[in-house]
């Protein structure tokens, strides 16, 4: 592996600077733009102390300045902590602690929020930051490969969140083997309106300067700016997770995406299988991936001619990357089997923050142990089962929550399901749901003929709670563990 390269941002404002870099609320941004920008905040950064080597939060939206602000802090080599803005004051303060960042860069809007904040972090909003009159800025030369650039916090679906050390060579393998996948194109232009603070959204800040590529930012995802900027910018390939994917759908009716569109990258979590049939009635190229924060990005991906013959897959592990199946003991299971999603590449953390000990638990020879349980078909196609934390096993079968979701999902009147195990003396345990009724509504016998039409017996919910929403965290990710502590304080009261 190359040890050093030249500054990605510096080398891409060199390489070509008038090219469309970022394009925001109308505003066009070059690439050499960009640079000088970033430049500039590099300096100010400088006039606060913050040099190579220190640690900075920041809690910012999809904004302009938030991905010039990001840029200079790689440029400068300072570690960015980078928080999830709908977390509560509580949890950032948690994260604050946890990852022992020196300052807190804020933008105005979440002064609410970091006023409520209790942390020993210095807090500078982008406004102050603005405002300092920057000193020559420090930028790197060169980037360290091994080095750390970024720490991003889990969703903390099965637990704490954990911060995870991205390096510079795990952002540049990342945007390299997507871009082996799915080819570069002259005319590309990405869509971003996941948040830039996840990686989904700072992998394609990362992309956009490695490419030479522009994107087009969304301050959040509004279906019919997306439909009408697809069109007028004529963008190409454009991130998603699947709320979004259906809401697209809906705002298109009967209406097609341009031909000039060729990829709607999902990932995120599981892919409702009715959702991907929806996609294909329209003609919507969608590339089904695998990844989480510590593959910084995507890791495996299914290209649409798979979408049928594949259906649910995730595919396989991009050029650089490999995933083995395996069992408790870590040995291979045969094609077919189900077992835990191991993975190994250049793009997978170096660890977590702080954690040795839960590191050396779960990367063990460079493999990652992602929680996650799958199995790949007899021609390496990965399927995604669900989190091993979430597995039922009802009379010695497993059942996944995510497929009964799935089903629940895919009637007109539910807007929301989540699906836990509940103990069950003749069974071990049997899956029990929890719905969200839309306005159109939906009652237990339909819900129940529904499930019967598409599941096995053994899978049948058997129970249903109808409820006024679901637990989510601040990455809208459905918190089973929450669900099943619901139902067992609800069990207690029951006497049972
Ligand atoms: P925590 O690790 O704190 O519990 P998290 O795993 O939800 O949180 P992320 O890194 O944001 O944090 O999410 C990655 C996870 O999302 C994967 O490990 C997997 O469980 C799920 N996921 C991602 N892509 C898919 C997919 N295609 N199908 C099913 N699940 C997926
Ligand atoms: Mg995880």
């Amino acid at each position: 592996m190359t040890e050093t390269m030249p500054n990605w941002l510096k080398k891409r404002a060199d390489l070509s600077p008038d090219r469309e870099a970022l394009i925001f609320e109308g505003h066009t941004f070059t690439f050499k733009q960009v640079f000088e920008k970033a430049q500039t905040y590099a300096g100010k950064l400088g006039v606060l102390g913050l040099q190579k080597g220190v640690a900075v939060a920041v809690l910012f939206s999809n904004q302009a300045e938030s991905a010039f602000i990001l840029y200079a802090l790689q440029m400068a080599g300072i570690r960015a902590v980078i928080l999830n803005n709908r977390l509560t004051s509580e949890e950032l303060s948690w994260q604050l602690d946890d990852s022992q960042a020196d300052v807190l860069l804020y933008e105005t809007r979440f002064n609410d929020k970091v006023a409520a904040i209790h942390s020993d972090t210095k807090n500078v909003s982008i406004h102050e930051l603005k405002e300092l009159e920057g000193i020559h800025p420090r930028i790197l030369e060169e980037y360290d490969m091994d080095e750390v650039t970024t720490i991003m916090y889990t969703s903390g679906t099965t637990g704490n969140p954990k911060g995870v050390m991205q390096t510079y060579g795990n952002h540049w393998w990342s945007a390299n083997a997507s871009a082996l996948n799915l080819g570069l194109h002259v005319q590309d232009k990405w869509l971003c309106t996941v948040p830039i603070f996840h990686i989904s959204g700072y992998s394609i800040l990362m992309r956009s300067q490695i490419y030479g590529m522009p994107i087009i930012l969304h301050s959040s995802f509004e279906e019919k700016k997306v439909s009408d900027d697809i069109r007028r910018y004529e963008i190409t390939i454009m991130s998603v997770v699947s709320t979004m994917l259906r809401r697209i759908i809906d705002e298109l009716g009967s209406d097609r995406l341009p031909e000039s569109f060729r990829c709607m990258l999902l990932g995120g979590g599981p892919a409702p299988l009715p959702l991907l049939q929806s996609c294909l009635e329209k003609d919507i190229p969608v590339f089904q991936t695998y990844g989480m924060t510590e593959t910084s990005s995507q890791f495996a991906t299914l290209s649409p001619e798979y979408s049928i013959e594949r259906l649910g897959s995730a595919g396989k592990a991009l050029f650089s990357n490999q995933i083995r199946i395996v069992d408790e003991d870590s040995q291979d299971v045969p094609p077919g089997a189900e077992g835990e999603i191991i993975v190994k590449g250049p793009n997978v953390t170096v660890g977590y923050l702080n954690r040795a000990d839960e590191t050396a638990d779960k990367i063990r020879e460079r493999w990652l142990y992602t929680g996650d349980i799958g199995y790949v078909d007899g021609d390496g196609f990965l399927y995604v089962l669900d989190r091993r934390s979430d597995l039922i096993i009802s009379g010695g079968e497993n059942v996944y929550p995510a497929e009964i979701e799935g089903v629940l999902l895919s009637h007109p009147g539910v807007a929301d399901a989540g699906v836990i195990g509940m103990p069950d003396e003749q069974w071990g345990q049997v899956p029990v749901a929890f719905t969200v009724k839309n306005a159109f509504g939906v009652s237990e016998e339909e819900l129940l003929k529904l499930c019967e039409q598409k599941l096995a017996k053994y899978k049948l919910p058997k129970k249903f709670y109808f409820v006024d929403s679901l637990p989510r965290n601040a990455a809208k990710k459905l918190l089973r563990r929450k669900l099943r502590e619901w139902l067992d304080a609800e069990r207690d009261e029951n006497g049972n």
